[in-house]
């Protein structure tokens, strides 16, 4: 629906009268996995900071969850700003008023999820030389026209987006072309996703 404010006007995603699915974040602490919550770790008997969670014992993440049950969209305003237009919208939720912007809200409850779900990616660092990569792609490299996407990428949004996958042996499943780049660039450590099965 269209929304005018003075000489702004905005085609927003919903309309006033929508059902919409709500994405939630929350600020969760986790125990860190790699120390067990002691803050460091034994390396050839000399304890050393956990590089995971920088000593603490614990990391605090933002998990992201969907509603089950619909809102209902009430009320849409625009707000400008030097630089954008920015969607407001008012929804009712089991009685209460929210108010939430248009990131967060979805057409359906498997939209929500799927958007839950990349939120949720959770990375951890990790020297690239710990990186087992299997025998036979060592003996492959990645074309010229992946490694240039690759460079792009990081150039543009100052890491890479494509990240590495390993599995919890640190076997690389997915990401050869980031890995290559990343030895290629001399970088000591990466963020990668560890796969758990
Ligand atoms: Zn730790």
């Amino acid at each position: 629906m269209l929304i005018v404010n003075g000489n702004a006007s905005k085609e927003t995603k919903f309309n006033v009268g929508d059902e919409v699915y709500i994405a939630k974040s929350m600020e969760l602490t986790l125990f860190c996995q790699r120390c067990l919550g002691a803050g460091y770790k034994r390396e050839n008997s000399i304890p050393c900071e956990c590089t995971e969670c920088s000593g603490k014992g614990y990391k605090e993440i933002t998990k992201w969850i969907s509603l089950v049950n619909p809102a209902i969209i009430e009320d849409i305003r625009i707000k400008v700003n030097a630089s954008d237009i920015q969607v407001k919208y008012k929804i009712r939720h089991y009685g209460k008023s929210l108010h939430r912007t248009e990131e967060n809200l979805f057409r359906s409850l498997e939209e929500a999820e799927e958007f839950c779900e990349s939120q949720n990616v959770i990375t951890t660092e990790m020297n690239i030389d710990d990186i087992e990569v299997p025998e036979c792609w060592l003996k492959t490299y990645p074309c010229a026209e992946k490694i240039d996407a690759r460079m792009k990428e990081l150039k543009t949004y100052g890491k890479f987006k494509n990240i590495i996958i390993v599995d919890k042996n640190n076997v690389i499943l997915d990401g050869y072309t980031t890995y290559v780049l990343a030895k290629g660039l001399g970088f000591k450590t990466i963020e990668v996703i560890v796969k758990e099965n």
